[in-house]
């Protein structure tokens, strides 16, 4: 978010993070409290505790549909210089689309070229808005069934990444393997499924689902450790296990979806049911867990640096 940075700088990276997730109408009609000030201050301070671990890079998925406020975010990126926060384009929904497109592009009434990709491709290539801040990824999201909406996010962050090369993270739900719909329709339009996560595949254990993925050769996003109401951290190490002597490692990814505040869930519920489903478990937790499962330091070091690294950089 402060400028370009040179891909063997991006070190030690966690592939799907958030600061804040929020729902922009309860934002706009005061409805939800809120401190600006204070929330920031605690974000700056999440990320330098990130930095004292050892974490260079993290992914900022946030996107049109999550509450993302691009300036708000890049207070807290120039308040830790150290720390790279790669912002994210796209759009989050599981169902239909934003009504500024819902009646533009291909079959629709106003009929024209697809919306979505002339927006994706300027916060690329010239910014988000009129901040001249650009993103370096694409995001989408495939919950359920395949509606009308999700299949033109999914084929317009194809296109656009055939026009950036900024690789996608598909927010994917491995429990009804929805990464399968993601697949097809990505080889439709001929992506290489290397600059492809499958975002939450760690929320499964299904190593038949999970090897396909792998071996058709897209990244699996073990990208919620902590979120225990899912799937238990002991699980998604055991999981995470199991791939790596399978000899997958070259194809998983870590991170925890963590947010320092989100308003999607009830007051209190998330601290409740995930207490440590933070920005720091991984290192405070969930690597010293994988050592002992029997993955070697080396093996980790190419899921959290060389993979991210590949990822973005398309240099396979
Ligand atoms: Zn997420």
């Amino acid at each position: 978010m402060r400028g370009p940075v040179r891909f063997e700088e991006l070190g030690t990276t966690l592939v799907h993070e958030h600061l804040w997730v929020r729902s922009p109408e309860l934002i706009v009609e005061g409805q939800e409290k809120w401190d600006e000030e204070r929330e920031v201050a605690k974000a700056i301070r999440r990320m330098r505790e990130l930095v004292d671990r050892g974490v260079n890079t993290i992914f900022e998925l946030t996107v049109y549909g999550m509450g993302r406020n691009i300036l708000r975010t890049a207070r807290v990126a120039e308040a830790v210089p150290e720390l790279n926060i790669i912002a994210a384009t796209g759009l989050y929904t599981y169902h239909s689309l934003p009504f500024e497109w819902y009646h533009q592009g291909p079959n629709t009434l106003l009929g024209g070229p697809e919306p979505m990709v002339a927006r994706f491709e300027k916060e690329i290539t010239e910014g988000i808005g009129g901040t001249g801040i650009k993103a370096g990824l694409l995001k989408c999201a495939l919950e359920n069934d395949l509606s009308d909406g999700v299949e033109r996010t999914l084929r317009a962050v194809a296109a656009s990444h055939k026009k950036t090369g900024a690789p996608i993270t598909v927010h994917t739900n491995p429990s009804k393997r929805t990464g399968f719909i993601a697949q097809r329709i990505l080889e439709e339009e001929g992506i290489a499924p290397g600059r492809v996560i499958m975002g939450h595949s760690g929320d499964s254990s299904d190593l038949d689902y999970l090897c396909r993925l792998a071996d058709a050769g897209f990244m699996l996003g073990m990208d919620r450790f902590g979120i225990r109401f899912i799937q238990s951290d002991e699980t998604r190490v055991a999981t995470v296990s199991r791939l790596v002597k399978l000899g997958y490692t070259e194809s998983i990814v870590l991170s925890h979806d963590a947010c320092t505040h989100m308003d999607w869930l009830p007051q209190g519920v998330a601290e409740e049911l995930a207490p440590d489903w933070n920005h720091t478990h991984i290192h405070d937790s969930v690597l010293s867990a994988l050592l002992e499962a029997g993955i070697a330091q080396e093996q980790l070091d190419m899921m959290m640096i060389g993979n991210p690294r590949r990822y973005l950089s398309g240099v396979m």
